[in-house]
């Protein structure tokens, strides 16, 4: 029996998409063997990559100058690639801190250039995004650093940034949520394992013009020139993962989209605020404006029954709804592949489990 799963990442899969990958698993394309089998150079496997990067730049409309990349280490090694390709050890980079994941960001950032925190989210306890009139952005900065989602805040950009730098976004939990205007960044990475496919692969999109410039001592596989050059394939990729994520790109396709499905999440997210804004029960700490659409957390009225809502809503079939462990209280993932009947589900056990606690 299939769960509803909130997980923050690895997360839910589409079913139809996990059907295909059972059905075939054993012999794919007719060839008596899985793709995990298949050489990552055979024409074979070649075309499914190729196809897979078609669909993802026909979803978020990728202009020809920018270049995509297939990359392992997660978006966590990107935190280090970043400014192994953009800087030097003289440059300053703005990086704007929203929580979690920009604190990780800029803490690896400082191992290799000087960093200047543009903006900080701490007045707000990291529940709202710094207005953008009260940034100190550097002159001359090698690029602007943003976390376009706080996976665990649950604290979301209502804008894109401006600015005279190279945008750069970790995307990780919010890439093809929604439509996004690629032109306006300079290099956007993202986890495979939240919106993409299962674990294992770091999407990078980035505009020719950065290729190139990466320090002497930069790892061939973080070497977005070196790596671009060689179509991702400089070493043995993630072929599973990439396999699967092709998947995914084709069942968002089906669904209508990026557009169709940036009104499915936002629609799911509202239907799920809205509930906790209405009962006295539950509370979400997030500035209304800055509201994650793909990371929903919620506290209740009291914390000693978190123990007893997470085990009934696993009895319901509601299952990975606990709070990240240093936020604690609950984190609902709303991901592209939960469906909308997972958030009715949810918000008519939250209901019941109030009732019968309040
Ligand atoms: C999950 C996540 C990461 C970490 O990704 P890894 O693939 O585990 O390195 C980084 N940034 C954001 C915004 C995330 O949600």
């Amino acid at each position: 029996m299939r769960v509803f799963n909130f997980s923050p990442g690895p997360a839910v899969l589409p079913l139809e998409v996990l059907e295909q990958v059972r059905d075939e698993l054993t012999d794919w394309q007719g060839r008596g063997m899985s793709v995990m089998e298949v050489g990552h150079r055979s024409k074979a496997f070649a075309a499914c990559a190729a196809e897979a990067e078609a669909d993802l730049r026909e979803l978020l409309t990728i202009p020809a100058h920018y270049r995509v990349l297939f990359l392992q280490g997660g978006a966590t090694a990107q935190f280090a690639a970043v400014p192994l390709n953009l800087t030097t050890t003289e440059s300053v980079v703005d990086i704007v801190n929203t929580g979690h994941w920009s604190k990780k960001t800029l803490s690896e950032a400082r191992h290799f250039c000087r960093v200047n925190v543009a903006a900080d989210g701490a007045s707000s306890n990291y529940n709202d995004v710094p207005a953008e009139d009260t940034w100190h952005l550097s002159r001359g900065a090698a690029y602007l650093h943003y976390t376009p989602n706080e996976t665990i805040g649950g604290v979301e950009f209502p804008f894109v940034p401006r600015g005279a730098a190279p945008l750069v976004a970790d995307m990780s939990s919010t890439i093809l949520s929604r439509p996004i205007d690629i032109n306006r960044f300079g290099l956007i990475y993202a986890g495979a394992q939240k919106n993409i496919g299962p674990a294992g692969l770091c999407v990078v999109i980035v505009r020719e013009d950065l290729l190139g410039r990466a320090r002497q001592e930069t790892p061939t596989v973080l070497n977005y020139k070196l790596v671009a050059d060689e179509a991702s394939m400089l070493n043995t990729p993630p072929t599973f993962t990439w396999y699967v994520a092709g998947l995914v790109f084709k069942w968002l396709k089906r669904q209508g989209g990026v557009v169709r499905m940036g009104e499915r999440n936002r629609a799911k997210a509202e239907k799920l605020y809205r509930a906790i804004d209405e009962s006295d029960f539950y509370r979400n700490p997030v500035a209304p404006a800055s509201r994650s659409w793909m990371n929903v957390p919620f506290t209740l009225a009291r914390p000693e029954l978190d123990k007893s809502f997470v085990s009934a809503a696993g009895e319901a079939g509601l299952v990975n709804l606990e709070g990240h462990r240093s936020v604690g209280g609950m984190r609902a993932s709303l991901y592209n592949a939960m469906p909308p009947e997972g958030v009715d589900v949810l918000i008519e056990f939250m209901r019941d489990f109030a009732r019968r606690n309040g």
